[in-house]
């Protein structure tokens, strides 16, 4: 394992690997570890499945479940299968204002800056291709405006 701490680099050796895993985390109860694929559980039933199927990291992690032979399979969800009659393209963009608190926060996470919205963009695309006209805004109120304009649509 490279590490890295004022700014030099060191390479240390990894004597139990699952002891190094339960160290990154805060959570202490017993664990089950999967050495091919790394995935985690507190439940050794789960575990115990999850080594039935798993193949290792560079293979597939889905779990193949084939229907008995003979049988027929029918897709049900045909709402899904109908197109979208629109598509709406959204960006927002936001500025990160610092933040200057002087409250004490009780938890590990500083909050360092806000976002604070300066403008959005949106287009809104048919089922046929066609757009209508964009709508760039840059005004105040622009999270108020967005709610208005985006849902009038
Ligand atoms: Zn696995």
């Amino acid at each position: 394992m490279l590490l890295h701490e004022d700014n030099k680099w060191h390479y240390t050796f990894i004597k139990n690997f699952h002891h190094l895993l339960t160290q990154m985390s805060k959570y202490k109860g017993t664990r089950f570890w999967c050495d091919k694929c790394l995935y985690v559980t507190q439940y050794e039933k789960v575990m115990q499945r999850h080594e039935e199927d798993c193949k290792g990291i560079d293979q597939s992690p889905c779990k193949v479940i084939m229907p008995p032979p003979g049988d027929t399979i029918r897709f049900k969800n045909i709402r899904k299968q109908l197109k979208a009659p629109f598509i709406c393209y959204c960006d927002f963009e936001c500025l990160n204002v610092p933040v200057h608190s002087s409250v004490a926060n009780s938890t590990a996470t500083k909050k360092l800056t806000n976002h604070v919205p300066c403008s959005f963009s949106y287009v809104v695309v048919k089922f046929d291709g066609t757009a209508k006209e964009p709508v760039l805004y840059r005004a105040k109120d622009r999270a108020k405006m967005f709610h208005i304009n985006f849902y009038s649509v």
